[in-house]
Protein backbone atom coordinates (compact mmCIF):
# COMPACT_ATOMS: atom_id res chain seq x y z
CA UNK A 1 0.00 0.00 0.00
CA UNK A 2 1.50 3.31 -0.86
CA UNK A 3 2.76 5.09 1.85
CA UNK A 4 0.25 8.25 1.94
CA UNK A 5 -2.99 5.64 1.77
CA UNK A 6 -1.63 3.99 5.20
CA UNK A 7 -2.51 7.65 6.52
CA UNK A 8 -5.61 7.83 5.24
CA UNK A 9 -6.88 5.13 6.97
CA UNK A 10 -5.99 6.58 10.45
CA UNK A 11 -9.37 9.04 11.45
CA UNK A 12 -6.80 11.29 13.32
CA UNK A 13 -5.40 12.17 10.16
CA UNK A 14 -7.01 14.20 7.37
CA UNK A 15 -5.18 14.56 4.32
CA UNK A 16 -5.86 17.04 1.37
CA UNK A 17 -5.49 16.73 -2.43
CA UNK A 18 -4.22 13.53 -3.82
CA UNK A 19 -0.03 14.63 -4.75
CA UNK A 20 2.81 12.51 -4.08
CA UNK A 21 5.69 13.65 -1.44
CA UNK A 22 8.22 15.89 -4.16
CA UNK A 23 11.18 13.46 -4.23
CA UNK A 24 13.23 16.67 -4.25
CA UNK A 25 11.93 18.08 -1.37
CA UNK A 26 14.49 18.59 1.48
CA UNK A 27 12.47 17.95 4.90
CA UNK A 28 9.21 17.00 5.84
CA UNK A 29 7.84 20.48 7.89
CA UNK A 30 5.66 20.08 10.33
CA UNK A 31 3.36 23.64 10.97
CA UNK A 32 2.88 23.17 14.89
CA UNK A 33 0.10 25.62 15.96
CA UNK A 34 -1.85 23.67 19.09
CA UNK A 35 0.07 20.85 19.93
CA UNK A 36 3.46 22.60 20.94
CA UNK A 37 5.52 19.61 22.60
CA UNK A 38 8.18 17.54 21.59
CA UNK A 39 6.61 14.03 22.28
CA UNK A 40 3.16 12.61 22.80
CA UNK A 41 2.04 14.60 20.03
CA UNK A 42 0.68 12.39 17.30
CA UNK A 43 1.38 15.13 14.78
CA UNK A 44 4.85 15.29 15.32
CA UNK A 45 5.01 11.46 15.43
CA UNK A 46 3.28 11.23 11.94
CA UNK A 47 5.78 13.77 10.10
CA UNK A 48 8.57 11.55 12.04
CA UNK A 49 7.02 8.84 10.28
CA UNK A 50 6.42 10.66 6.90
CA UNK A 51 10.23 11.59 6.86
CA UNK A 52 11.47 8.46 8.19
CA UNK A 53 9.85 6.52 4.97
CA UNK A 54 11.20 9.39 2.38
CA UNK A 55 14.76 9.32 4.09
CA UNK A 56 14.12 13.28 4.83
CA UNK A 57 14.73 15.47 7.78
CA UNK A 58 11.76 16.80 9.99
CA UNK A 59 11.49 20.82 10.52
CA UNK A 60 8.96 22.62 12.61
CA UNK A 61 7.50 25.96 12.01
CA UNK A 62 6.12 27.67 14.83
CA UNK A 63 4.53 31.38 13.48
CA UNK A 64 4.13 34.00 16.55
CA UNK A 65 0.99 35.66 16.03
CA UNK A 66 1.02 38.74 17.80
CA UNK A 67 -1.39 40.74 16.38
CA UNK A 68 -4.52 39.40 17.53
CA UNK A 69 -7.05 40.95 20.32
CA UNK A 70 -5.44 38.61 23.21
CA UNK A 71 -2.13 39.03 22.45
CA UNK A 72 -1.49 39.63 26.43
CA UNK A 73 1.85 39.19 28.33
CA UNK A 74 -0.04 36.36 30.32
CA UNK A 75 -0.65 34.29 27.60
CA UNK A 76 2.60 34.91 25.63
CA UNK A 77 4.73 34.18 29.02
CA UNK A 78 3.36 30.96 29.50
CA UNK A 79 3.45 30.51 25.73
CA UNK A 80 7.10 31.48 25.14
CA UNK A 81 8.38 29.48 28.15
CA UNK A 82 6.87 26.61 26.81
CA UNK A 83 8.32 27.15 23.27
CA UNK A 84 11.57 27.21 24.92
CA UNK A 85 11.20 23.60 25.95
CA UNK A 86 9.76 22.26 23.30
CA UNK A 87 12.53 23.61 21.11
CA UNK A 88 14.71 21.97 23.38
CA UNK A 89 12.60 18.66 23.45
CA UNK A 90 13.12 18.86 19.55
CA UNK A 91 16.73 19.05 19.17
CA UNK A 92 17.12 16.17 21.73
CA UNK A 93 15.03 13.95 19.09
CA UNK A 94 17.15 15.75 16.31
CA UNK A 95 14.15 17.25 15.18
CA UNK A 96 14.46 21.21 13.46
CA UNK A 97 12.32 23.69 14.99
CA UNK A 98 12.12 27.37 12.98
CA UNK A 99 10.17 30.29 15.02
CA UNK A 100 9.19 33.45 13.22
CA UNK A 101 7.18 36.42 14.17
CA UNK A 102 4.01 36.24 12.00
CA UNK A 103 3.97 39.50 9.60
CA UNK A 104 1.65 38.29 7.11
CA UNK A 105 -2.57 39.03 7.65
CA UNK A 106 -3.02 35.19 6.87
CA UNK A 107 -0.70 32.79 8.78
CA UNK A 108 -0.71 30.72 5.37
CA UNK A 109 1.34 33.31 4.19
CA UNK A 110 4.08 32.92 6.35
CA UNK A 111 3.84 29.42 6.06
CA UNK A 112 4.39 29.67 2.43
CA UNK A 113 7.36 31.72 2.64
CA UNK A 114 9.24 29.25 4.69
CA UNK A 115 8.25 26.08 2.47
CA UNK A 116 9.52 28.11 -0.12
CA UNK A 117 12.70 28.81 1.50
CA UNK A 118 12.93 25.08 2.97
CA UNK A 119 11.40 22.47 -0.23
CA UNK A 120 9.41 20.20 1.62
CA UNK A 121 8.40 17.16 0.44
CA UNK A 122 5.34 16.79 2.56
CA UNK A 123 3.78 18.97 5.49
CA UNK A 124 1.93 17.73 8.51
CA UNK A 125 0.31 20.52 10.59
CA UNK A 126 -1.89 19.71 14.11
CA UNK A 127 -6.25 20.27 14.09
CA UNK A 128 -7.39 23.74 15.86
CA UNK A 129 -10.50 22.67 17.82
CA UNK A 130 -11.35 26.31 17.04
CA UNK A 131 -11.68 25.93 13.19
CA UNK A 132 -14.05 24.15 11.31
CA UNK A 133 -13.01 20.70 10.73
CA UNK A 134 -11.54 21.67 7.16
CA UNK A 135 -10.63 25.20 8.04
CA UNK A 136 -6.75 23.32 7.30
CA UNK A 137 -7.04 22.80 3.69
CA UNK A 138 -7.29 26.72 2.79
CA UNK A 139 -5.00 27.33 5.64
CA UNK A 140 -2.16 25.83 3.27
CA UNK A 141 -1.86 27.46 -0.28
CA UNK A 142 -2.58 25.23 -3.39
CA UNK A 143 0.43 25.93 -4.97
CA UNK A 144 2.04 23.72 -2.07
CA UNK A 145 1.58 20.84 -4.48
CA UNK A 146 2.43 18.02 -1.72
CA UNK A 147 0.24 15.92 0.76
CA UNK A 148 -0.45 17.71 3.38
CA UNK A 149 -1.60 15.94 6.07
CA UNK A 150 -3.78 17.18 9.17
CA UNK A 151 -3.71 15.46 12.58
CA UNK A 152 -5.88 16.01 15.23
CA UNK A 153 -3.51 15.43 18.21
CA UNK A 154 -5.43 17.02 20.86
CA UNK A 155 -8.11 14.63 21.39
CA UNK A 156 -8.31 10.95 22.87
CA UNK A 157 -11.22 10.02 20.47
CA UNK A 158 -10.54 11.83 17.12
CA UNK A 159 -13.24 14.39 16.27
CA UNK A 160 -14.20 13.02 12.89
CA UNK A 161 -15.45 9.96 14.36
CA UNK A 162 -17.60 12.05 16.69
CA UNK A 163 -18.92 13.61 13.26
CA UNK A 164 -21.35 16.65 14.79
CA UNK A 165 -22.03 18.82 17.49
CA UNK A 166 -24.05 16.52 20.56
CA UNK A 167 -27.05 17.24 22.92
CA UNK A 168 -24.97 16.24 26.35
CA UNK A 169 -22.68 14.50 27.85
CA UNK A 170 -25.23 11.71 27.90
CA UNK A 171 -25.31 11.40 23.86
CA UNK A 172 -21.43 11.54 23.56
CA UNK A 173 -20.12 8.81 25.98
CA UNK A 174 -21.05 5.68 24.35
CA UNK A 175 -19.83 7.16 21.71
CA UNK A 176 -16.08 7.96 23.26
CA UNK A 177 -16.53 5.08 25.43
CA UNK A 178 -16.83 2.61 22.86
CA UNK A 179 -13.47 3.91 21.25
CA UNK A 180 -10.93 4.14 24.25
CA UNK A 181 -9.95 0.88 23.70
CA UNK A 182 -8.46 1.75 20.44
CA UNK A 183 -7.52 5.08 21.08
CA UNK A 184 -6.72 5.39 25.02
CA UNK A 185 -3.08 3.88 24.03
CA UNK A 186 0.46 5.58 23.95
CA UNK A 187 1.47 7.62 21.37
CA UNK A 188 5.04 6.49 21.22
CA UNK A 189 7.89 7.57 20.16
CA UNK A 190 9.85 7.14 16.95
CA UNK A 191 13.41 7.49 16.15
CA UNK A 192 14.43 10.22 14.07
CA UNK A 193 16.54 8.21 10.67
CA UNK A 194 17.40 11.73 8.78
CA UNK A 195 18.44 14.18 11.73
CA UNK A 196 17.74 17.93 10.78
CA UNK A 197 20.80 20.47 9.85
CA UNK A 198 19.75 24.23 10.25
CA UNK A 199 20.61 25.63 6.62
CA UNK A 200 22.86 28.47 6.85
CA UNK A 201 21.32 31.69 6.31
CA UNK A 202 17.58 29.94 7.69
CA UNK A 203 15.75 32.60 9.99
CA UNK A 204 14.69 31.57 12.75
CA UNK A 205 14.14 33.31 16.44
CA UNK A 206 14.37 32.29 19.93
CA UNK A 207 11.65 31.50 22.42
CA UNK A 208 13.49 33.44 25.34
CA UNK A 209 12.99 36.62 27.77
CA UNK A 210 14.46 39.22 25.49
CA UNK A 211 11.75 37.78 22.84
CA UNK A 212 8.90 38.58 25.50
CA UNK A 213 10.55 41.70 26.04
CA UNK A 214 10.43 42.64 22.81
CA UNK A 215 7.73 41.90 21.92
CA UNK A 216 4.31 44.20 21.13
CA UNK A 217 1.53 42.88 23.64
CA UNK A 218 -1.17 44.06 26.02
CA UNK A 219 1.09 44.37 29.12
CA UNK A 220 -1.97 45.34 31.50
CA UNK A 221 -2.68 41.66 31.69
CA UNK A 222 0.45 40.55 33.91
CA UNK A 223 2.10 37.11 34.04
CA UNK A 224 0.23 34.36 35.97
CA UNK A 225 2.52 33.96 39.16
CA UNK A 226 1.48 30.42 40.10
CA UNK A 227 1.76 28.89 36.69
CA UNK A 228 5.02 28.11 34.62
CA UNK A 229 4.63 27.46 31.12
CA UNK A 230 6.27 24.33 29.55
CA UNK A 231 6.26 20.86 29.44
CA UNK A 232 8.18 20.04 32.19
CA UNK A 233 6.05 22.19 34.43
CA UNK A 234 3.20 20.59 33.13
CA UNK A 235 4.70 17.30 33.64
CA UNK A 236 5.69 18.02 37.27
CA UNK A 237 2.13 19.13 38.01
CA UNK A 238 0.73 16.20 36.87
CA UNK A 239 2.93 13.88 38.98
CA UNK A 240 2.05 15.81 42.18
CA UNK A 241 -2.05 15.52 41.02
CA UNK A 242 -1.50 12.14 40.57
CA UNK A 243 0.41 11.36 43.46
CA UNK A 244 -2.05 13.08 45.97
CA UNK A 245 -4.86 14.67 43.91
CA UNK A 246 -6.34 12.56 42.13
CA UNK A 247 -7.49 10.25 45.32
CA UNK A 248 -9.72 12.72 46.56
CA UNK A 249 -10.83 14.12 43.18
CA UNK A 250 -14.27 13.15 43.76
CA UNK A 251 -14.98 14.51 46.79
CA UNK A 252 -12.92 17.62 46.49
CA UNK A 253 -12.97 18.43 42.99
CA UNK A 254 -16.24 21.31 43.42
CA UNK A 255 -14.36 22.66 46.95
CA UNK A 256 -12.75 25.74 45.33
CA UNK A 257 -10.57 26.68 48.92
CA UNK A 258 -8.64 23.12 48.62
CA UNK A 259 -6.40 22.21 45.80
CA UNK A 260 -8.38 19.29 44.32
CA UNK A 261 -8.24 19.77 40.63
CA UNK A 262 -5.16 19.02 38.90
CA UNK A 263 -5.04 22.41 37.26
CA UNK A 264 -3.90 21.51 33.96
CA UNK A 265 -6.63 23.28 31.95
CA UNK A 266 -3.60 26.02 30.93
CA UNK A 267 -1.36 23.38 29.77
CA UNK A 268 -3.70 20.98 27.84
CA UNK A 269 -5.04 24.77 25.93
CA UNK A 270 -1.45 25.53 25.22
CA UNK A 271 -0.95 21.82 24.07
CA UNK A 272 1.99 21.76 26.44
CA UNK A 273 0.81 18.40 27.62
CA UNK A 274 -1.09 15.70 25.28
CA UNK A 275 -4.45 14.61 26.67
CA UNK A 276 -3.17 10.80 26.18
CA UNK A 277 -0.15 11.58 28.83
CA UNK A 278 -2.37 12.74 31.43
CA UNK A 279 -5.42 10.46 30.72
CA UNK A 280 -3.09 7.34 30.97
CA UNK A 281 -1.29 8.51 34.54
CA UNK A 282 -4.80 8.88 35.75
CA UNK A 283 -6.40 5.70 34.43
CA UNK A 284 -3.17 3.57 35.29
CA UNK A 285 -3.27 5.73 38.79
CA UNK A 286 -3.20 3.78 42.06
CA UNK A 287 -6.40 5.55 43.05
CA UNK A 288 -9.76 4.77 43.71
CA UNK A 289 -11.72 3.86 40.63
CA UNK A 290 -14.39 6.66 41.72
CA UNK A 291 -12.02 9.21 41.39
CA UNK A 292 -10.09 7.67 38.03
CA UNK A 293 -13.23 7.62 36.84
CA UNK A 294 -14.99 10.90 37.61
CA UNK A 295 -11.32 12.60 36.52
CA UNK A 296 -11.51 11.00 33.02
CA UNK A 297 -15.31 11.91 32.69
CA UNK A 298 -13.54 15.47 32.71
CA UNK A 299 -11.14 14.66 30.47
CA UNK A 300 -12.28 12.78 28.21
CA UNK A 301 -15.93 13.04 27.65
CA UNK A 302 -16.29 16.68 28.84
CA UNK A 303 -13.50 17.83 26.89
CA UNK A 304 -14.55 16.21 23.23
CA UNK A 305 -17.88 17.22 24.38
CA UNK A 306 -16.31 21.01 24.31
CA UNK A 307 -14.37 20.05 21.18
CA UNK A 308 -17.14 18.83 19.19
CA UNK A 309 -19.30 21.74 19.84
CA UNK A 310 -16.96 24.08 18.72
CA UNK A 311 -15.79 22.28 15.56
CA UNK A 312 -19.34 21.70 14.56
CA UNK A 313 -21.33 24.78 15.75
CA UNK A 314 -19.77 27.49 14.16
CA UNK A 315 -21.15 29.99 16.50
CA UNK A 316 -19.58 28.85 19.51
CA UNK A 317 -18.53 32.61 20.69
CA UNK A 318 -22.42 33.53 20.33
CA UNK A 319 -25.44 33.23 22.83
CA UNK A 320 -26.47 32.05 19.24
CA UNK A 321 -25.09 28.26 19.37
CA UNK A 322 -27.26 27.63 22.20
CA UNK A 323 -30.55 25.48 21.88
CA UNK A 324 -33.46 26.59 20.54
CA UNK A 325 -35.28 25.81 24.50
CA UNK A 326 -32.87 27.75 26.12
CA UNK A 327 -33.05 31.09 23.82
CA UNK A 328 -36.67 30.67 24.01
CA UNK A 329 -37.31 31.01 27.63
CA UNK A 330 -34.36 34.10 27.93
CA UNK A 331 -36.19 35.42 25.41
CA UNK A 332 -39.12 35.65 27.46
CA UNK A 333 -37.27 36.59 30.27
CA UNK A 334 -35.19 39.03 28.56
CA UNK A 335 -37.12 42.45 29.57
CA UNK A 336 -37.47 40.98 33.57
CA UNK A 337 -35.83 43.72 36.22
CA UNK A 338 -32.36 42.74 37.27
CA UNK A 339 -32.15 42.68 41.42
CA UNK A 340 -28.31 44.14 40.52
CA UNK A 341 -26.88 45.79 37.25
CA UNK A 342 -23.25 46.04 36.77
CA UNK A 343 -21.65 47.36 33.50
CA UNK A 344 -19.03 45.18 31.93
CA UNK A 345 -15.85 47.53 33.68
CA UNK A 346 -17.54 47.24 36.88
CA UNK A 347 -17.73 43.56 36.71
CA UNK A 348 -13.93 43.48 35.38
CA UNK A 349 -13.02 45.38 38.61
CA UNK A 350 -14.72 43.03 40.54
CA UNK A 351 -17.21 45.81 41.95
CA UNK A 352 -20.14 43.86 42.71
CA UNK A 353 -22.28 43.79 45.72
CA UNK A 354 -21.59 39.85 45.92
CA UNK A 355 -18.09 38.90 47.89
CA UNK A 356 -18.19 35.54 46.53
CA UNK A 357 -18.35 36.86 43.15
CA UNK A 358 -15.82 39.42 43.35
CA UNK A 359 -13.55 36.19 44.81
CA UNK A 360 -13.98 34.93 41.63
CA UNK A 361 -13.22 37.42 39.40
CA UNK A 362 -10.12 38.10 41.89
CA UNK A 363 -8.74 34.70 41.18
CA UNK A 364 -9.11 34.81 37.28
CA UNK A 365 -7.34 38.30 36.95
CA UNK A 366 -4.56 38.31 39.87
CA UNK A 367 -4.07 34.50 39.70
CA UNK A 368 -5.21 33.53 35.65
CA UNK A 369 -7.07 30.28 36.10
CA UNK A 370 -10.34 30.20 38.04
CA UNK A 371 -11.63 27.30 39.95
CA UNK A 372 -14.12 25.44 37.76
CA UNK A 373 -17.00 26.01 40.16
CA UNK A 374 -16.67 29.19 40.90
CA UNK A 375 -16.67 29.39 36.83
CA UNK A 376 -20.11 28.20 36.69
CA UNK A 377 -21.51 30.72 39.50
CA UNK A 378 -19.39 33.65 37.76
CA UNK A 379 -20.94 32.91 34.58
CA UNK A 380 -24.79 32.11 35.98
CA UNK A 381 -24.29 35.76 37.81
CA UNK A 382 -23.16 37.56 35.02
CA UNK A 383 -26.40 36.67 33.38
CA UNK A 384 -28.62 37.97 36.14
CA UNK A 385 -27.03 41.19 36.64
CA UNK A 386 -27.05 42.36 32.90
CA UNK A 387 -29.20 44.19 30.46
CA UNK A 388 -29.48 41.22 28.52
CA UNK A 389 -28.20 37.37 27.81
CA UNK A 390 -26.46 38.40 24.67
CA UNK A 391 -24.60 41.19 26.76
CA UNK A 392 -23.86 39.10 29.60
CA UNK A 393 -22.61 36.26 27.11
CA UNK A 394 -20.45 39.00 25.26
CA UNK A 395 -18.88 40.36 28.91
CA UNK A 396 -18.19 36.43 29.66
CA UNK A 397 -16.64 35.73 26.23
CA UNK A 398 -14.74 38.56 27.01
CA UNK A 399 -13.22 38.43 30.23
CA UNK A 400 -13.05 35.04 30.08
CA UNK A 401 -10.61 35.04 26.88
CA UNK A 402 -8.44 37.92 28.45
CA UNK A 403 -7.71 36.99 31.76
CA UNK A 404 -7.82 33.24 32.23
CA UNK A 405 -4.45 31.49 30.49
CA UNK A 406 -7.14 28.34 29.59
CA UNK A 407 -9.06 31.04 27.86
CA UNK A 408 -10.14 30.96 24.04
CA UNK A 409 -10.16 27.52 23.96
CA UNK A 410 -13.60 24.91 23.36
CA UNK A 411 -14.10 24.39 27.19
CA UNK A 412 -14.52 27.73 27.85
CA UNK A 413 -17.29 28.93 24.84
CA UNK A 414 -18.65 25.63 26.22
CA UNK A 415 -18.66 26.43 29.95
CA UNK A 416 -20.25 30.03 28.88
CA UNK A 417 -22.97 28.42 26.82
CA UNK A 418 -23.37 25.74 29.72
CA UNK A 419 -23.90 28.62 32.20
CA UNK A 420 -25.88 31.06 30.25
CA UNK A 421 -27.39 29.46 27.28
CA UNK A 422 -28.12 25.97 28.43
CA UNK A 423 -26.05 24.10 26.33
CA UNK A 424 -25.63 20.75 26.91
CA UNK A 425 -28.03 21.15 30.14
CA UNK A 426 -31.72 20.47 30.33
CA UNK A 427 -34.73 22.70 31.30
CA UNK A 428 -34.92 23.05 35.37
CA UNK A 429 -38.01 24.22 37.10
CA UNK A 430 -39.12 26.33 38.88
CA UNK A 431 -39.33 29.20 36.31
CA UNK A 432 -37.29 32.25 37.51
CA UNK A 433 -36.72 35.54 36.59
CA UNK A 434 -34.06 36.55 34.01
CA UNK A 435 -32.92 32.53 33.93
CA UNK A 436 -36.50 31.25 32.75
CA UNK A 437 -35.70 27.44 32.96
CA UNK A 438 -31.96 28.14 32.53
CA UNK A 439 -30.27 26.43 35.52
CA UNK A 440 -30.16 28.71 38.40
CA UNK A 441 -27.66 28.74 41.19
CA UNK A 442 -27.95 31.00 44.21
CA UNK A 443 -25.11 32.48 46.42
CA UNK A 444 -26.82 30.81 49.47
CA UNK A 445 -26.59 27.23 48.71
CA UNK A 446 -23.32 28.03 46.38
CA UNK A 447 -21.65 29.47 49.27
CA UNK A 448 -22.68 26.47 51.58
CA UNK A 449 -21.54 24.07 49.63
CA UNK A 450 -17.69 24.51 50.58
CA UNK A 451 -15.86 26.54 52.77
CA UNK A 452 -16.89 29.97 50.91
CA UNK A 453 -15.30 31.82 53.90
CA UNK A 454 -11.41 30.50 52.96
CA UNK A 455 -11.97 30.93 49.05
CA UNK A 456 -13.11 34.44 49.87
CA UNK A 457 -10.81 35.10 52.68
CA UNK A 458 -7.77 34.02 49.86
CA UNK A 459 -8.96 36.08 47.34
CA UNK A 460 -9.94 39.50 48.54
CA UNK A 461 -8.39 39.30 52.32
CA UNK A 462 -9.79 38.82 55.76
CA UNK A 463 -11.88 42.17 55.32
CA UNK A 464 -13.55 40.61 52.00
CA UNK A 465 -15.05 37.42 53.85
CA UNK A 466 -16.93 39.12 56.97
C1 LIG B 1 -18.22 29.51 32.52
C2 LIG B 1 -17.12 28.51 32.30
C3 LIG B 1 -15.96 28.88 31.67
C4 LIG B 1 -14.94 27.96 31.44
N1 LIG B 1 -13.81 28.37 30.78
C5 LIG B 1 -12.86 27.46 30.47
C6 LIG B 1 -11.74 27.85 29.70
O1 LIG B 1 -11.62 29.00 29.27
N2 LIG B 1 -10.78 26.90 29.43
C7 LIG B 1 -10.89 25.62 29.90
O2 LIG B 1 -10.01 24.79 29.64
N3 LIG B 1 -11.97 25.23 30.61
C8 LIG B 1 -12.95 26.10 30.91
N4 LIG B 1 -14.04 25.70 31.62
C9 LIG B 1 -14.20 24.27 31.96
C10 LIG B 1 -13.62 23.85 33.33
O3 LIG B 1 -14.13 24.68 34.33
C11 LIG B 1 -12.09 23.88 33.33
O4 LIG B 1 -11.58 23.13 32.26
C12 LIG B 1 -11.51 23.29 34.62
O5 LIG B 1 -12.05 23.94 35.74
C13 LIG B 1 -9.99 23.43 34.59
O6 LIG B 1 -9.42 23.08 35.79
P1 LIG B 1 -8.56 21.76 35.95
O7 LIG B 1 -7.57 21.66 34.86
O8 LIG B 1 -8.08 21.74 37.35
O9 LIG B 1 -9.67 20.65 35.72
P2 LIG B 1 -9.77 19.13 36.23
O10 LIG B 1 -10.99 19.01 37.07
O11 LIG B 1 -8.50 18.68 36.82
O12 LIG B 1 -10.08 18.36 34.87
C14 LIG B 1 -9.05 17.93 33.99
C15 LIG B 1 -9.30 18.47 32.61
O13 LIG B 1 -10.57 18.05 32.13
C16 LIG B 1 -11.14 19.07 31.32
N5 LIG B 1 -12.37 19.56 31.93
C17 LIG B 1 -12.65 19.70 33.25
N6 LIG B 1 -13.90 20.20 33.41
C18 LIG B 1 -14.39 20.38 32.18
C19 LIG B 1 -15.63 20.87 31.68
N7 LIG B 1 -16.62 21.25 32.49
N8 LIG B 1 -15.80 20.94 30.34
C20 LIG B 1 -14.82 20.53 29.50
N9 LIG B 1 -13.63 20.06 29.91
C21 LIG B 1 -13.43 19.99 31.23
C22 LIG B 1 -10.14 20.20 31.27
O14 LIG B 1 -9.35 20.06 30.12
C23 LIG B 1 -9.32 19.99 32.54
O15 LIG B 1 -8.04 20.54 32.49
C24 LIG B 1 -15.09 26.62 31.86
C25 LIG B 1 -16.26 26.24 32.53
C26 LIG B 1 -17.27 27.18 32.75
C27 LIG B 1 -18.52 26.74 33.45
Amino acid sequence: MDLIETFAEDPRIAIRNGASPDPHGRCVIYWMRRAQRSFDNPALESAIALANALEKPVVVFFALRTHHPHANLRHFTFMIAGLADTAAGLERRHVGFAMRLSEARHAGDDFARFAAETRPAAIVTDRNPLASIDAWRRAIPDELRVPVLNVDADVIVPTALIGREHYAARTIRPKIHSQLERFLVPVGRRRVRVPWRQPRGLQSINPSRELLDALALDRTVAAAPDFTGGTTAALARLKRFIDGGLAHYAARRNAPQLQGTSELSPYLHFGQLGPHTIAIAARDAAAPDEDRRAFLEELIVRRDLAIAFTTYNRRYGALGSCEPWALRTLERHAQDPRTHRYSGRQLEQAETHDALWNAAQRQMVDAGWMHGYMRMYWAKKILEWTPSPRDAYQIAVRLNDRYELDGRDPNGYAGIAWAIGGKHDRAWGPERPVYGTVRYMSAASTGRKFDSKAYIARWLGRAGAR
